[in-house]
């Protein structure tokens, strides 16, 4: 009665990174198509024997993609943008529909890449598939097959992962009015069942077939048409119906009609589904429990989920299958390369490598093995341990977290009296003009920091130069005449890992890296205690900065939300608990701030909408805490104390009350792209406080000309009184250049200016 064990995806980065830096060599032009071949096959066969090896019952096959697994599946089923058709779909042309025009391949010039989401509330993205009426599919592109001869090759025992009909529907978009892409499903399946088909002829038996949409809130139209569509993919298959990220009893009824073999349940984001759905399956299904978690870094409490586990394996018998919560494409590659960590440290953590073996450990302790299952109680006890070790759990930070009232999350003034006192501290132009806060990152600024962290540059040294970058910036705004400067960000790589470094309470890597899309990767930290400011962490930069001019300077924080939503969290506690932590210690470094003399203080919260939940009902807790947790670190400003916050996306629709309730006495967003259209969302609201609408796109290397910034800020004009209204660009410069920065921000001067004239004399 063996538990099969398999996990969901493995990581297809590479354990330092390979794909990437292939990748990017390939784009460049550096290597050849032979030779990116051949590094994803070495990743793909080091994958497999490793999952095999350790001893998982499957190598996962078909997990593998060259930018994701949604624009690999587009290509699966041949279908491909009209716009970057070439006849015959090749690399190149999956490269031009993620990337636009590659370098590689002029003939697409002014081919538009199509567009790039958040893979439901994670940080991995896909290329969202464009569906219209005349849409066809066919099976054309073999990857799918070609790695599953590969895998069989190789002596693996083979199941291939297929992302689902209707989930890939569900995440496209309509590109032509009035159309619906359900209408494509008919179609859509005769692809899908001419692949399982071919499945079948390469000898597979199980599919894992990916329906994570099944976890969201589904209406009825998407909710029905999976009985119809699984009946078509019938064929001499068994289906894994798989889902993840949230919990699926609310269509729990409809999932059980389905003709499929199993079903596959994520019970780390959803724990409490277990015992419910194990009572509603068919009898004769197979039920994976994915009690590993693919998300997070920790070690599984292993011996926990034996006890938890047992009652259903002798329920389930070998129906039961265990495995880990959904793909480990979500987690860093293999713990094994950080040399940094303390014994006790690296204890408290799996990296994929380690979680397979997890799955495998937890597999073997349910059959019996006597070993296992003690191996199962020492393999558990450092994160027992853990849970009351005094470097973990601050009593004073605790304390203090007791002590949260109201109060403590309320400015001193209301926002009308606020903008009185703050005018008159700081006396700003009607449309002041400032920046987001990153200035170039050049090759030298970036070399001064790793020299830095390599010990080959001496503090001083580097503090000098980091110094002398800040000046440069400093004079650059001066000259362009920009009304709030910024210090630029030179000291910072990333605006979550500088503040996870400088707080107490954290773990940063060395190669914990994780794919957000194609070729980047990030590196989050990890959340490993409580957290605690030690020293503050910006003042000396930012004082520095104002000490150079009589302009105002803006300090720059990175808000409680995005920290949090950016780094690995503890599991220990809650997601807003760590939020209230990261939020008090944010808020002694904006005291310090306004004591020291800094007037502006701008605290970002790009990730302050991803971090919303998958189910609408959870939405409004959510948004109570991550409205607290930046309130909480806002309010220790004086009246006169002016706080920005930023976020750099469009659709607030959802979220403005929020926004508003957030109370930032001006807020930064991005609006160029939609050409203010974004602007309804606070328009219709009537948010109360200052807007600064982004009037040029920071992504691209164009220069916005005066005239067409005017255009924008009349636009914006319409909607928000300019009393309240800023001129800023829609994000950071850090990934420009100088030349291209001078110029922009030149061109929104004067636009500003124009419209300041016409505008103050009426
Ligand atoms: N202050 C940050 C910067 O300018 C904000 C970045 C962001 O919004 N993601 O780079
Ligand atoms: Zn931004």
């Amino acid at each position: 009665m063996a538990t099969t064990t398999h996990i969901l995806g493995y990581p297809r980065i590479g354990e330092k990174r390979e794909l990437k830096f292939a990748l990017e060599r390939y784009w460049r032009g550096d290597i050849e198509q032979s030779q990116l071949q051949q590094l994803g096959s070495d990743i793909r066969a080091q994958n497999w024997s490793l999952e095999q090896d350790a001893g998982l019952d499957f190598a996962t096959v078909g997990d593998f993609a060259w930018y994701d697994h949604v624009l690999t599946t587009s290509l699966l089923l041949g279908h491909v943008p009209a716009r970057h058709r070439d006849g015959n779909n090749n690399l190149d042309t999956l490269f031009k529909i993620a990337r636009g025009q590659s370098q590689h391949n002029a003939c697409c010039q002014g081919h538009a890449a199509s567009d790039m989401t958040k893979w439901f509330n994670t940080n991995y993205h896909y290329i969202v598939p464009e569906f219209s009426a005349q849409d066809e599919f066919s099976v054309t592109w073999a990857q799918l097959f070609d790695e599953v001869q590969e895998a069989q090759k190789l002596g693996h025992s083979v199941k291939p992962v297929l992302l689902g009909p209707l989930s890939y529907l569900y995440l496209g978009k309509e590109v032509e009015q009035g159309f619906d892409r359900l209408t494509l499903l008919p179609k859509l399946l005769k692809a899908y069942q001419e692949i399982l088909n071919k499945l079948v002829t390469l000898g597979v038996t199980w599919v894992q077939i990916d329906e994570p949409i099944l976890a969201l809130d589904l209406d009825s139209r998407w909710l029905t048409s999976f009985q119809p569509a699984y009946q078509a993919l019938q064929c001499d298959l068994k289906l894994l119906l798989t889902t993840y990220f949230d919990s699926v009893t609310d269509v729990l009824d409809s999932i059980v009609e389905l003709p499929v073999a199993g079903l596959h349940i994520d019970v780390q984001a959803a724990s409490q589904q277990l015992e419910q759905v194990a009572q509603a399956i068919p009898e004769h299904w197979v039920l994976s429990v994915g009690a590993i978690n693919g998300r997070n870094v920790w070690r599984a409490n292993v011996s926990e989920w034996l006890e938890r586990l047992q009652p259903l394996k002798r329920q389930f018998g070998q129906r039961l299958w265990v495995a880990s919560s959904c793909s480990l494409l979500h987690s860093p590659v293999n713990l094994e390369h950080e040399a940094k960590f303390s014994q006790e440290v690296r204890s408290w953590f799996a990296f994929a490598k380690q979680k397979v073996a997890e799955v495998v450990l937890l597999g073997r302790a349910l059959d019996g093995d006597e070993h296992a299952i003690s191996q199962c109680k020492t393999y558990s006890q450092p994160i027992e341990k853990r849970k009351s070790a005094d470097y973990v759990n601050k009593p004073a930070v605790q304390q203090r977290l007791n002590s949260i009232s109201a109060n403590l999350a309320q400015r001193s003034a209301a926002y009308p009296k606020r903008a009185h006192h703050q005018q008159e501290a700081i006396g700003l132009p009607l449309l002041p003009t400032t920046t987001i806060g990153s200035f170039p990152q050049t090759g030298e600024i970036r070399s001064l920091r790793s020299d830095f962290r390599t010990g080959k540059l001496a503090q001083d040294d580097y503090i000098t130069a980091i110094k002398g970058h800040i000046e440069d910036a400093v004079k650059r705004q001066e000259a362009l005449g920009l009304d709030v400067l910024v210090h630029g960000e030179p000291e910072r790589n990333d605006m979550v890992e500088y503040f996870a470094e400088l707080l107490s309470g954290f773990q940063t890597t060395q190669f914990g890296w994780v794919q957000s899309y194609g070729s980047r990767c990030v590196k989050p930290a990890i959340v490993v205690a409580d957290i605690e400011r030690e020293q503050p962490m910006t003042v000396g930069w930012s004082t520095y900065a104002q000490s150079l001019t009589d302009k105002p300077m803006k300090g720059m924080l990175t808000g409680p939300v995005t920290i949090l939503c950016w780094t690995f969290p503890r599991e220990d506690i809650s997601r807003k608990t760590i939020a209230q932590q990261l939020a008090l210690a944010l808020r002694d470094e904006v005291n310090d701030l306004q004591q020291a003399g800094i007037d502006i203080i701008q605290i970002d919260e790009p990730a302050f909408r991803e971090g919303l939940p998958l189910k609408q009902r959870e939405h409004q807790a959510y948004l109570d805490w991550a409205v607290e947790a930046f309130r909480i670190s806002a309010s220790v400003a004086k009246a006169e104390t002016q706080i920005h916050t930023h976020m750099c996306y469009s659709e607030f629709n959802e979220i403005i009350e929020s926004v508003a309730a957030m109370d930032a006495d001006v807020i930064t967003i991005e609006t160029s792209r939609s050409n203010m259209e974004l602007l309804k969302a606070f328009e219709e609201f009537n948010y109360p406080n200052g807007i600064g609408p982004g009037v040029y796109d920071i992504h691209s290397p164009n220069i916005p000309t005066s005239e067409w910034i005017e255009a924008l800020l009349r636009k914006a004009a319409e909607k928000i009184p300019v009393e309240r209204l800023w001129v800023n660009p829609d994000c950071g410069l850090k990934t420009r250049n100088w030349s291209e920065v001078d110029a922009s921000l030149a061109n929104m001067i004067t636009a500003a200016k124009v419209l300041r004239k016409e505008w103050q004399s009426e």
